[in-house]
Protein backbone atom coordinates (compact mmCIF):
# COMPACT_ATOMS: atom_id res chain seq x y z
CA UNK A 1 0.00 0.00 0.00
CA UNK A 2 0.91 3.59 -1.06
CA UNK A 3 -0.28 5.44 1.80
CA UNK A 4 0.33 3.44 5.38
CA UNK A 5 -2.08 6.32 7.18
CA UNK A 6 -4.72 5.28 4.89
CA UNK A 7 -7.32 2.81 5.17
CA UNK A 8 -10.65 1.80 4.62
CA UNK A 9 -11.88 1.32 8.30
CA UNK A 10 -15.11 -1.17 7.94
CA UNK A 11 -15.16 -2.95 11.44
CA UNK A 12 -18.05 -2.56 13.64
CA UNK A 13 -16.79 -0.06 15.94
CA UNK A 14 -14.39 2.11 16.92
CA UNK A 15 -15.88 3.48 13.08
CA UNK A 16 -14.72 6.33 11.42
CA UNK A 17 -15.15 9.81 12.66
CA UNK A 18 -16.09 12.79 10.30
CA UNK A 19 -13.94 15.73 9.79
CA UNK A 20 -16.25 17.66 10.92
CA UNK A 21 -16.60 16.01 14.16
CA UNK A 22 -12.77 16.19 14.61
CA UNK A 23 -12.62 19.45 13.61
CA UNK A 24 -15.31 20.26 16.59
CA UNK A 25 -13.13 17.85 18.82
CA UNK A 26 -9.82 20.08 18.39
CA UNK A 27 -11.59 23.40 20.06
CA UNK A 28 -9.38 24.54 23.34
CA UNK A 29 -10.58 22.98 26.29
CA UNK A 30 -13.13 24.83 28.74
CA UNK A 31 -13.38 24.12 32.52
CA UNK A 32 -15.90 21.12 33.00
CA UNK A 33 -18.39 23.80 35.53
CA UNK A 34 -18.46 26.59 32.75
CA UNK A 35 -21.49 27.71 31.66
CA UNK A 36 -20.41 26.68 28.20
CA UNK A 37 -19.65 22.82 29.80
CA UNK A 38 -22.91 23.26 31.02
CA UNK A 39 -24.66 23.95 27.70
CA UNK A 40 -23.05 21.29 26.26
CA UNK A 41 -24.14 18.42 28.19
CA UNK A 42 -28.13 19.50 29.02
CA UNK A 43 -28.61 20.24 25.32
CA UNK A 44 -26.44 16.79 24.35
CA UNK A 45 -28.63 15.03 26.46
CA UNK A 46 -31.76 16.46 25.11
CA UNK A 47 -30.69 15.99 21.34
CA UNK A 48 -30.08 12.48 22.16
CA UNK A 49 -33.45 11.56 23.48
CA UNK A 50 -34.89 11.15 20.03
CA UNK A 51 -32.17 8.72 18.52
CA UNK A 52 -32.81 6.66 22.08
CA UNK A 53 -36.63 6.86 20.95
CA UNK A 54 -37.32 8.29 24.75
CA UNK A 55 -38.35 11.34 26.23
CA UNK A 56 -36.29 10.65 29.94
CA UNK A 57 -33.07 12.26 30.27
CA UNK A 58 -30.18 10.40 28.69
CA UNK A 59 -26.97 10.07 31.01
CA UNK A 60 -23.56 10.78 29.95
CA UNK A 61 -20.85 8.72 31.36
CA UNK A 62 -17.61 9.26 30.13
CA UNK A 63 -16.38 5.72 29.46
CA UNK A 64 -16.40 2.97 27.08
CA UNK A 65 -19.49 0.95 26.29
CA UNK A 66 -19.03 -1.47 28.73
CA UNK A 67 -19.19 0.90 31.50
CA UNK A 68 -22.87 1.65 30.62
CA UNK A 69 -23.26 -2.27 30.80
CA UNK A 70 -22.00 -2.64 34.44
CA UNK A 71 -23.89 0.37 35.23
CA UNK A 72 -26.48 -1.09 33.91
CA UNK A 73 -26.30 -3.97 36.88
CA UNK A 74 -24.64 -2.60 39.38
CA UNK A 75 -27.04 -0.11 39.59
CA UNK A 76 -30.49 -2.49 39.87
CA UNK A 77 -29.30 -6.13 41.47
CA UNK A 78 -28.13 -7.06 44.38
CA UNK A 79 -26.27 -9.95 44.99
CA UNK A 80 -28.62 -13.25 45.32
CA UNK A 81 -31.20 -11.80 43.08
CA UNK A 82 -32.02 -13.52 39.90
CA UNK A 83 -31.72 -12.07 35.99
CA UNK A 84 -32.07 -13.64 32.91
CA UNK A 85 -29.70 -12.72 30.24
CA UNK A 86 -30.33 -13.56 26.64
CA UNK A 87 -27.04 -14.63 24.90
CA UNK A 88 -27.22 -14.23 21.47
CA UNK A 89 -23.36 -13.23 21.04
CA UNK A 90 -20.01 -12.25 22.92
CA UNK A 91 -21.63 -9.21 24.33
CA UNK A 92 -24.74 -11.10 25.49
CA UNK A 93 -21.94 -13.23 27.13
CA UNK A 94 -20.68 -10.31 28.51
CA UNK A 95 -23.83 -9.02 30.07
CA UNK A 96 -23.82 -11.95 31.45
CA UNK A 97 -20.54 -12.10 33.08
CA UNK A 98 -21.17 -9.00 34.59
CA UNK A 99 -24.43 -9.73 36.63
CA UNK A 100 -22.52 -12.64 37.53
CA UNK A 101 -19.66 -10.72 39.38
CA UNK A 102 -21.79 -8.58 40.63
CA UNK A 103 -23.26 -11.59 43.08
CA UNK A 104 -26.66 -12.10 40.58
CA UNK A 105 -27.85 -15.12 40.36
CA UNK A 106 -28.16 -15.40 36.40
CA UNK A 107 -30.38 -17.57 34.33
CA UNK A 108 -28.85 -17.67 30.76
CA UNK A 109 -31.11 -17.66 28.03
CA UNK A 110 -27.96 -19.07 25.45
CA UNK A 111 -29.18 -19.00 21.81
CA UNK A 112 -26.66 -20.58 19.04
CA UNK A 113 -24.36 -17.91 17.58
CA UNK A 114 -25.88 -16.26 14.25
CA UNK A 115 -29.40 -16.93 15.82
CA UNK A 116 -32.04 -14.20 16.89
CA UNK A 117 -33.89 -14.90 20.61
CA UNK A 118 -36.92 -15.49 19.60
CA UNK A 119 -39.95 -14.12 21.96
CA UNK A 120 -41.11 -17.71 21.91
CA UNK A 121 -37.95 -18.96 23.29
CA UNK A 122 -38.11 -16.24 25.69
CA UNK A 123 -41.53 -16.86 26.91
CA UNK A 124 -40.82 -20.11 27.71
CA UNK A 125 -37.85 -19.69 29.16
CA UNK A 126 -39.40 -16.98 31.76
CA UNK A 127 -42.02 -19.48 32.41
CA UNK A 128 -40.22 -21.20 34.97
CA UNK A 129 -38.56 -18.24 36.36
CA UNK A 130 -41.04 -15.70 37.61
CA UNK A 131 -39.04 -13.81 40.70
CA UNK A 132 -36.74 -12.70 38.07
CA UNK A 133 -35.72 -9.14 39.05
CA UNK A 134 -34.29 -7.86 35.21
CA UNK A 135 -33.81 -9.27 31.91
CA UNK A 136 -30.98 -8.48 29.78
CA UNK A 137 -31.29 -8.14 26.35
CA UNK A 138 -28.65 -7.45 23.15
CA UNK A 139 -30.27 -5.26 20.38
CA UNK A 140 -27.51 -5.80 17.45
CA UNK A 141 -25.35 -8.75 18.82
CA UNK A 142 -22.21 -7.25 17.29
CA UNK A 143 -20.09 -10.17 17.26
CA UNK A 144 -22.62 -11.83 14.98
CA UNK A 145 -24.03 -9.50 12.89
CA UNK A 146 -27.68 -10.27 14.52
CA UNK A 147 -30.20 -7.30 15.01
CA UNK A 148 -32.64 -9.45 18.29
CA UNK A 149 -36.69 -8.21 18.05
CA UNK A 150 -35.82 -6.15 21.11
CA UNK A 151 -39.76 -5.00 20.85
CA UNK A 152 -41.12 -7.67 20.83
CA UNK A 153 -38.80 -9.38 23.55
CA UNK A 154 -39.76 -6.88 25.91
CA UNK A 155 -43.99 -7.45 25.20
CA UNK A 156 -43.53 -10.76 26.50
CA UNK A 157 -41.30 -9.74 29.38
CA UNK A 158 -43.72 -7.34 30.10
CA UNK A 159 -46.84 -10.10 30.11
CA UNK A 160 -45.12 -12.36 32.49
CA UNK A 161 -43.26 -11.04 35.02
CA UNK A 162 -42.48 -7.71 36.68
CA UNK A 163 -38.82 -7.67 35.99
CA UNK A 164 -36.80 -4.83 34.16
CA UNK A 165 -35.90 -4.89 30.42
CA UNK A 166 -32.42 -3.69 30.02
CA UNK A 167 -31.11 -3.02 26.91
CA UNK A 168 -27.43 -2.66 25.35
CA UNK A 169 -27.97 -0.81 22.42
CA UNK A 170 -24.14 0.14 21.73
CA UNK A 171 -23.82 -0.96 18.01
CA UNK A 172 -27.44 -0.01 17.33
CA UNK A 173 -28.50 3.12 18.57
CA UNK A 174 -28.09 5.74 15.86
CA UNK A 175 -28.49 3.80 12.82
CA UNK A 176 -31.44 1.43 13.73
CA UNK A 177 -34.70 2.60 14.87
CA UNK A 178 -34.73 2.43 18.50
CA UNK A 179 -38.14 3.09 20.36
CA UNK A 180 -37.33 3.13 23.95
CA UNK A 181 -40.56 4.47 25.57
CA UNK A 182 -42.58 2.98 23.47
CA UNK A 183 -41.57 -0.66 23.48
CA UNK A 184 -41.11 -0.39 27.34
CA UNK A 185 -37.66 -0.54 27.83
CA UNK A 186 -36.70 0.64 30.81
CA UNK A 187 -32.75 0.89 30.85
CA UNK A 188 -31.11 1.80 26.98
CA UNK A 189 -27.59 1.73 26.92
CA UNK A 190 -24.95 2.77 23.80
CA UNK A 191 -21.62 3.77 23.29
CA UNK A 192 -19.78 6.81 21.45
CA UNK A 193 -17.82 4.75 18.74
CA UNK A 194 -19.89 2.55 17.03
CA UNK A 195 -23.27 4.21 14.68
CA UNK A 196 -22.92 7.68 16.78
CA UNK A 197 -19.03 8.42 14.91
CA UNK A 198 -16.85 9.88 17.38
CA UNK A 199 -14.06 8.27 18.62
CA UNK A 200 -14.33 5.68 22.00
CA UNK A 201 -14.77 7.33 25.00
CA UNK A 202 -18.45 8.23 25.60
CA UNK A 203 -21.21 5.99 26.71
CA UNK A 204 -25.18 6.74 27.75
CA UNK A 205 -27.51 5.28 29.43
CA UNK A 206 -31.59 6.31 29.34
CA UNK A 207 -33.33 5.43 32.24
CA UNK A 208 -37.12 4.53 32.73
CA UNK A 209 -38.98 6.05 35.75
CA UNK A 210 -40.03 2.60 36.85
CA UNK A 211 -36.06 1.67 36.51
CA UNK A 212 -35.01 4.55 38.91
CA UNK A 213 -38.13 3.25 41.36
CA UNK A 214 -35.60 0.02 41.35
CA UNK A 215 -32.27 2.08 41.06
CA UNK A 216 -33.52 3.98 44.43
CA UNK A 217 -34.29 0.41 46.59
CA UNK A 218 -31.22 -1.51 45.46
CA UNK A 219 -27.87 -1.21 47.10
CA UNK A 220 -24.58 -1.47 46.09
CA UNK A 221 -21.24 -0.38 46.22
CA UNK A 222 -20.63 1.58 43.42
CA UNK A 223 -19.40 4.87 42.93
CA UNK A 224 -18.19 6.26 40.05
CA UNK A 225 -21.00 4.44 37.66
CA UNK A 226 -23.87 5.28 40.46
CA UNK A 227 -26.46 6.48 38.35
CA UNK A 228 -28.59 8.83 40.39
CA UNK A 229 -25.66 10.77 40.79
CA UNK A 230 -25.11 11.23 36.69
CA UNK A 231 -29.83 11.86 37.61
CA UNK A 232 -29.38 14.25 40.13
CA UNK A 233 -26.30 16.56 38.29
CA UNK A 234 -27.83 16.24 34.87
CA UNK A 235 -30.64 18.35 36.63
CA UNK A 236 -27.94 20.66 37.21
CA UNK A 237 -26.88 20.75 34.16
CA UNK A 238 -23.55 19.46 35.00
CA UNK A 239 -21.81 15.64 35.47
CA UNK A 240 -20.39 14.09 38.71
CA UNK A 241 -17.15 14.00 37.47
CA UNK A 242 -14.55 15.74 34.79
CA UNK A 243 -16.96 14.40 31.53
CA UNK A 244 -14.72 14.18 28.11
CA UNK A 245 -14.87 17.70 27.29
CA UNK A 246 -13.89 17.11 23.78
CA UNK A 247 -16.10 14.11 23.18
CA UNK A 248 -19.15 16.53 24.23
CA UNK A 249 -17.66 19.48 21.43
CA UNK A 250 -17.72 16.49 19.35
CA UNK A 251 -21.11 15.11 19.83
CA UNK A 252 -22.89 18.48 19.39
CA UNK A 253 -21.36 17.92 15.95
CA UNK A 254 -22.76 14.56 15.43
CA UNK A 255 -26.16 15.42 16.95
CA UNK A 256 -25.95 18.50 14.05
CA UNK A 257 -25.20 16.29 11.57
CA UNK A 258 -28.01 13.49 12.84
CA UNK A 259 -30.41 16.06 13.03
CA UNK A 260 -29.37 17.76 9.50
CA UNK A 261 -29.97 14.12 7.73
CA UNK A 262 -32.90 12.89 9.24
CA UNK A 263 -33.57 9.68 11.51
CA UNK A 264 -35.27 8.33 9.14
CA UNK A 265 -33.18 8.98 6.10
CA UNK A 266 -30.19 7.37 8.42
CA UNK A 267 -32.04 4.26 8.72
CA UNK A 268 -32.86 3.90 5.52
CA UNK A 269 -29.17 4.59 5.02
CA UNK A 270 -28.06 1.62 7.31
CA UNK A 271 -30.40 -0.78 6.15
CA UNK A 272 -29.24 0.03 2.24
CA UNK A 273 -26.19 -0.47 3.32
CA UNK A 274 -26.80 -3.88 4.76
CA UNK A 275 -28.61 -4.98 1.77
CA UNK A 276 -25.47 -4.06 -0.80
CA UNK A 277 -23.49 -5.86 1.63
CA UNK A 278 -25.70 -9.15 1.55
CA UNK A 279 -26.31 -8.81 -1.93
CA UNK A 280 -22.34 -8.55 -3.21
CA UNK A 281 -21.34 -11.11 -0.12
CA UNK A 282 -24.29 -13.53 -2.12
CA UNK A 283 -22.52 -12.92 -5.51
CA UNK A 284 -19.15 -13.84 -4.72
CA UNK A 285 -20.29 -17.07 -3.23
CA UNK A 286 -19.46 -16.41 0.39
CA UNK A 287 -21.62 -17.94 2.93
CA UNK A 288 -23.48 -15.44 5.33
CA UNK A 289 -23.94 -16.39 9.04
CA UNK A 290 -26.53 -14.77 9.44
CA UNK A 291 -30.21 -15.00 7.90
CA UNK A 292 -32.23 -11.84 5.60
CA UNK A 293 -34.86 -11.95 8.41
CA UNK A 294 -32.79 -11.28 11.52
CA UNK A 295 -29.70 -9.50 9.90
CA UNK A 296 -28.51 -6.11 11.45
CA UNK A 297 -28.27 -3.25 9.44
CA UNK A 298 -25.00 -2.14 11.42
CA UNK A 299 -22.54 -5.37 11.14
CA UNK A 300 -22.38 -8.10 8.53
CA UNK A 301 -20.87 -11.38 9.54
CA UNK A 302 -19.43 -13.43 6.30
CA UNK A 303 -18.00 -17.16 6.81
CA UNK A 304 -15.24 -18.39 4.93
CA UNK A 305 -15.36 -21.29 2.22
CA UNK A 306 -13.98 -24.52 2.49
CA UNK A 307 -10.68 -23.48 0.58
CA UNK A 308 -10.65 -20.29 1.94
CA UNK A 309 -11.25 -19.14 5.73
CA UNK A 310 -12.18 -16.00 7.19
CA UNK A 311 -8.75 -14.96 8.54
CA UNK A 312 -6.54 -15.20 5.17
CA UNK A 313 -9.78 -13.52 3.83
CA UNK A 314 -9.29 -10.66 6.31
CA UNK A 315 -5.36 -10.74 6.28
CA UNK A 316 -5.99 -10.07 2.21
CA UNK A 317 -8.54 -7.35 2.86
CA UNK A 318 -5.60 -5.55 5.19
CA UNK A 319 -3.12 -5.79 2.41
CA UNK A 320 -5.36 -4.13 -0.11
CA UNK A 321 -5.98 -1.27 2.54
CA UNK A 322 -9.69 -2.63 3.79
CA UNK A 323 -10.37 -3.38 7.79
CA UNK A 324 -12.15 -5.40 8.71
CA UNK A 325 -13.31 -7.38 11.98
CA UNK A 326 -12.80 -11.37 13.00
CA UNK A 327 -14.70 -13.63 14.92
CA UNK A 328 -15.20 -13.67 18.41
CA UNK A 329 -14.77 -16.79 20.53
CA UNK A 330 -15.84 -19.63 19.08
CA UNK A 331 -16.34 -17.91 15.64
CA UNK A 332 -12.70 -16.76 15.40
CA UNK A 333 -11.35 -17.74 12.23
CA UNK A 334 -14.78 -18.83 10.86
CA UNK A 335 -16.33 -14.89 10.33
CA UNK A 336 -14.55 -11.87 9.17
CA UNK A 337 -17.35 -8.91 9.87
CA UNK A 338 -17.88 -6.03 7.91
CA UNK A 339 -19.12 -2.63 9.93
CA UNK A 340 -21.31 -0.58 7.77
CA UNK A 341 -22.41 1.77 10.46
CA UNK A 342 -21.66 5.74 11.38
CA UNK A 343 -19.75 7.63 8.80
CA UNK A 344 -20.16 5.16 6.04
CA UNK A 345 -22.64 5.39 2.92
CA UNK A 346 -23.14 3.45 0.15
CA UNK A 347 -19.75 3.67 -1.89
CA UNK A 348 -18.17 2.63 1.12
CA UNK A 349 -19.96 -0.49 0.80
CA UNK A 350 -19.03 -0.96 -3.09
CA UNK A 351 -15.23 0.25 -2.21
CA UNK A 352 -15.08 -2.76 0.51
CA UNK A 353 -17.19 -4.82 -1.65
CA UNK A 354 -13.96 -4.55 -4.64
CA UNK A 355 -11.67 -4.98 -1.87
CA UNK A 356 -13.01 -8.32 -1.22
CA UNK A 357 -13.34 -9.32 -4.79
CA UNK A 358 -10.06 -8.84 -5.07
CA UNK A 359 -8.86 -10.50 -1.71
CA UNK A 360 -10.55 -13.43 -2.90
CA UNK A 361 -8.90 -13.52 -6.22
CA UNK A 362 -5.41 -13.16 -4.75
CA UNK A 363 -6.44 -16.28 -1.75
CA UNK A 364 -7.18 -18.66 -5.53
CA UNK A 365 -10.69 -18.02 -5.28
CA UNK A 366 -12.69 -17.83 -8.94
CA UNK A 367 -13.97 -14.24 -9.21
CA UNK A 368 -16.04 -12.51 -11.71
CA UNK A 369 -15.25 -9.44 -11.73
CA UNK A 370 -17.57 -7.05 -10.52
CA UNK A 371 -19.53 -9.67 -9.18
CA UNK A 372 -19.97 -8.25 -5.84
CA UNK A 373 -19.40 -4.74 -7.00
CA UNK A 374 -22.28 -4.96 -9.56
CA UNK A 375 -24.74 -7.07 -7.39
CA UNK A 376 -24.89 -3.90 -4.42
CA UNK A 377 -25.38 -1.28 -7.39
CA UNK A 378 -28.44 -2.77 -8.62
CA UNK A 379 -29.44 -2.97 -4.99
CA UNK A 380 -28.60 0.96 -5.03
CA UNK A 381 -30.27 1.81 -8.09
CA UNK A 382 -33.51 -0.57 -7.76
CA UNK A 383 -37.10 1.20 -8.34
C1 LIG B 1 -18.81 -2.50 21.16
C2 LIG B 1 -19.89 -3.10 21.98
C3 LIG B 1 -19.84 -3.14 23.38
C4 LIG B 1 -18.62 -2.76 24.18
O1 LIG B 1 -18.23 -1.51 24.05
P1 LIG B 1 -16.78 -1.05 24.58
O2 LIG B 1 -16.83 0.38 24.18
O3 LIG B 1 -15.76 -1.86 23.86
O4 LIG B 1 -16.75 -1.24 26.03
C5 LIG B 1 -20.91 -3.64 24.09
N1 LIG B 1 -21.99 -4.11 23.46
C6 LIG B 1 -22.09 -4.12 22.11
C7 LIG B 1 -23.32 -4.66 21.47
C8 LIG B 1 -21.04 -3.61 21.34
O5 LIG B 1 -21.13 -3.63 20.01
Amino acid sequence: MPFEEKFHLRIPGPTPVPPRVQHAMNRPMIGHRSAECSRLVRQCSQRLQPVFGTRENVLIITGSGTSALEAAVSNTVAPGEEVVVAVTGAFGDRFAKIAGRFGAQVHRLDIPWGEACSPDALKSFLASRPRVKAVFLTHCETSTGVLNPVQDLATIIKEHTDALVIVDGVSSVGGVACEMDAWGIDIFVTGSQKALMLPPGLAFVAVSPRAWGVIRQTEGPRFYLDLQTYHEDLERETTPFTPGIAHLFGLEAVLDMIEEEGLENIFARHRLMMEMTRAGVRALGLPLLTEDAVASPTVTAVRGTENIDASALQKELRRIGAVVASGQQHLKGKIFRIGHMGYCDPLDVLTLLSALETALHRLGGTVRWGAAVGAAEEVWNRV
